[in-house]
């Protein structure tokens, strides 16, 4: 199964996408924690994608798409997988489908997730996560049961991200309307979309989503 988390920065695509994984045998593709990985690594990608990411604007589709073209060969993929962050733009998507059919793959769902744009903000100034073993936590909303201890892997190693303050979010907000938002409309008209109400507890939107998959 193939699915597209679709939403806004802090719609909770990241943490839904890590819990589907577990319940699913999935395997999560998020672009952004690809193109991190790409810049700590200092690699050509990496370069130029840097400034880009600090200025919360997109980088290159051509860049994007290669990466989830080489990404999805993988072995561990072969089973499906859960696209977070990706695609970001028409372009992308339309790469998306050709790669896909040239693969013999094809797409489940899309899920889009519906989060009032305040809410957004609370969220992303919110977040943290832990640098060895990625969970994800925010300091109102899912805090660790021991205070400086990771739930999952017992690591006092906490992030914050470069680009998660509000003035960068406001700059990735309107990326996502200009750019990402007509994906809403493209997946409907391909009779391919379903919404949730991204705004419920995460045991809720987990809900959600096993109730789409279910019957994808
Ligand atoms: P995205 O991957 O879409 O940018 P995340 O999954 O990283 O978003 O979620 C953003 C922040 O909001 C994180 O700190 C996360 O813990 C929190 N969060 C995610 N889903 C919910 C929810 N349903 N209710 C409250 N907080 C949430
Ligand atoms: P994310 O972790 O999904 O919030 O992505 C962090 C940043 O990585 C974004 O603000 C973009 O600069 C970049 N990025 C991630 N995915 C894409 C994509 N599909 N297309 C273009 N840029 C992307």
């Amino acid at each position: 199964m193939n699915i597209i988390l679709l939403g806004p920065p802090g719609a909770g695509k990241g943490t839904q996408a890590r819990l589907i994984e577990n319940s699913r045998g999935l395997v999560q593709l998020s672009t952004g924690d690809m193109l991190r990985a790409a810049v700590a690594a200092g690699s050509e990608v990496g370069l130029k994608a840097k400034a880009v990411m600090e200025a919360g604007g997109l980088v290159s589709d051509e860049i994007v798409i290669g990466i989830i073209s080489d990404r999805i060969d993988e072995p561990d993929c072969q089973n499906g997988f859960i696209l977070d962050g990706f695609p970001r733009t028409l372009p992308q998507a339309a790469a998306l489908e050709d790669l896909l059919a040239s693969k013999n793959k094809s797409l489940n769902a899309v899920i889009e997730m519906r989060v009032d744009d305040e809410k957004l903000v609370e969220r992303i100034t919110g977040r943290f996560t832990c640098g060895d073993c990625g969970e994800g936590y925010h300091d109102t909303f899912r805090t660790p049961k021991e205070e400086g201890k990771c739930d999952n892997c017992g690591s006092s190693n906490f992030k914050r991200r470069a680009d998660d303050n509000e003035e960068t979010l406001r700059t990735r907000l309107l990326s996502y309307y200009k750019e990402t938002s007509p994906l809403i409309g493209y997946y409907f008209a391909k009779d391919n979309l379903a919404s949730i109400d991204g705004m419920a507890d995460m045991s809720e939107v987990t809900n959600q989503i096993e109730t789409i998959l279910a019957s994808a």
